[in-house]
């Protein structure tokens, strides 16, 4: 006889902890996530640059930002692990499509609650006095964003989850997702069956095959994303918001222990499951940071500490969580993009309550349902970093 569980989660990321950890808070008996790699958080997870933000365009990404963060706030204050340095997410445009974009989202954001302040040319350098101020039109800031370290958000929840009594289980690539009696779903690890009444999908950039094992189809695919390292000399200095630029789309936040991180993401990239630094990102960043954050070309940067990782990407650049649409046993929670560390409670949590409740009530999951995709229906988020 297989091994029986309520709910088996296939990806120890930060999704898979997440949903783990919100099942068994809500009650949930058997819970067993399978990973496959030798320990939890090795994926994706491992590679965020720990960023999290409510600035969003679209009202669900909205809604999983502000349930995300009191979460990540009591998570961090309970654990001590996260690293969370709320200093604001300062998003800057110098043209007047990007000022009407801004604009919107704001008003959206505010009108969900989230206290984003529309802010001047002159209250932006305030704030962080290197800014290249030319031509610069207008920015928001929300004083509840910042960054986090990835690694303390996995400790956290592989702690959490466990403590709470869900097993989880390393070493363990699940091969096989078949139908069992009564609508449950069988999965295969090797030479292990277990039985589960419901079986999630966390599996971050692989979702598209671990949906294939379950005989469903899922457009979520691997996109290299880059990270550059610059070092500043001298100690540490004062931490600033994480600076967006939105006429170039660089990303530029002062790490904890000196230096920059910065980031750039080329909307053309291919699906690949290449992680090792792209070339010729440090040439199109070098074209790109002096726009905003001039300071930032005269320092060196760091080869040794550049780094890549996957996004689980979607067409539309929203998750997919739900049940698929022929096998409902099978809750797809995947495809967060480079939204998914700060998006990991609010994704636990709709799972949780599609399981226990049949219904998410937290939030409106419409958007992010499955059949989306099959349905042509797919309304985009364009905060894409
Ligand atoms: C460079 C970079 C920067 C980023 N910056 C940010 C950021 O600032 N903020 C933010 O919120 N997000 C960011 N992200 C995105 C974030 O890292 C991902 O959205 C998130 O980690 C996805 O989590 P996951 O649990 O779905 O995926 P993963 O962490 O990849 O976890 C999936 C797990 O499933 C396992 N798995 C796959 N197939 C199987 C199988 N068949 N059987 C068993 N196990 C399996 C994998 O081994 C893996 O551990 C960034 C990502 C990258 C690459």
């Amino acid at each position: 006889m297989p091994e029986t569980v309520d709910v088996a989660v296939v990806g120890g990321g930060v999704i898979g902890l997440s949903v783990a950890r919100e099942l068994r808070l809500a009650g949930v008996d058997r819970v067993l996530v399978l990973e496959r790699e030798a320990s939890v958080g090795q994926g994706s997870s491992s590679r965020a640059n720990g960023g999290v933000r409510a600035q969003f365009t679209t009202r669900v990404n909205i809604e999983f930002s502000a349930f995300s963060i009191s979460e990540l706030e009591r998570l961090d204050a309970a654990t001590g692990l996260l690293g969370f340095h709320q200093t604001g997410y300062l998003l800057l445009c110098g043209t007047e499509a990007g000022e009407q974009g801004l604009a919107a989202a704001c008003e959206l954001q505010r009108s969900l609650g989230v206290d984003t302040r529309w802010l001047g040319p002159a209250e932006a350098l305030e704030l962080v006095p290197f800014l290249r101020p030319d031509g610069l039109r207008a920015a928001t800031f929300h004083a509840r964003d910042g960054f986090l370290d990835p690694h303390g958000v996995v400790a956290a929840l592989r702690a959490e989850t466990e403590r709470l009594g869900a097993e989880i289980r390393t070493g363990t690539e699940v091969t096989a997702i078949e139908p069992a009696p009564g609508g449950a779903l069988e999965v295969r690890a090797g030479d292990a069956t277990a039985r589960a009444g419901f079986v999630v999908n966390a599996a971050g950039p692989a979702a598209g095959r671990v949906a294939a094992l379950g005989g469903t189809e899922l457009p979520v695919a691997p996109v290299r994303r880059n990270l550059a390292y610059v070092r500043e000399p001298g100690d540490p200095r004062e931490l600033i918001p994480m600076c967006v630029d939105l006429d170039t789309g660089v990303l530029v936040r002062r790490e904890a222990s000196g230096g920059f991180v910065v980031a750039w993401s080329d909307p053309d990239d291919p699906p690949g499951w290449d992680t090792s630094v792209d070339p010729r990102f440090l040439e199109q960043l070098a074209s790109r940071v002096g726009n905003r954050f001039p300071l930032l070309e005269d320092l060196p940067l760091d080869p040794r500490q550049c780094w890549a990782g996957l996004y689980p990407e979607t067409p539309d650049h929203h998750a997919v969580v739900g049940p698929a649409p022929e096998r409902p046993a099978l809750l797809h929670c995947a495809g967060f993009g480079g939204h998914g560390v700060m998006h990991a409670p609010a994704a636990g949590r709709a799972v949780a309550e599609l399981v226990t409740l049949d219904e998410c009530r937290a939030f409106d999951l419409r958007p992010l349902r499955p059949s989306r995709f099959a349905e042509g229906d797919l309304v985009m988020e364009t905060a894409v970093l």
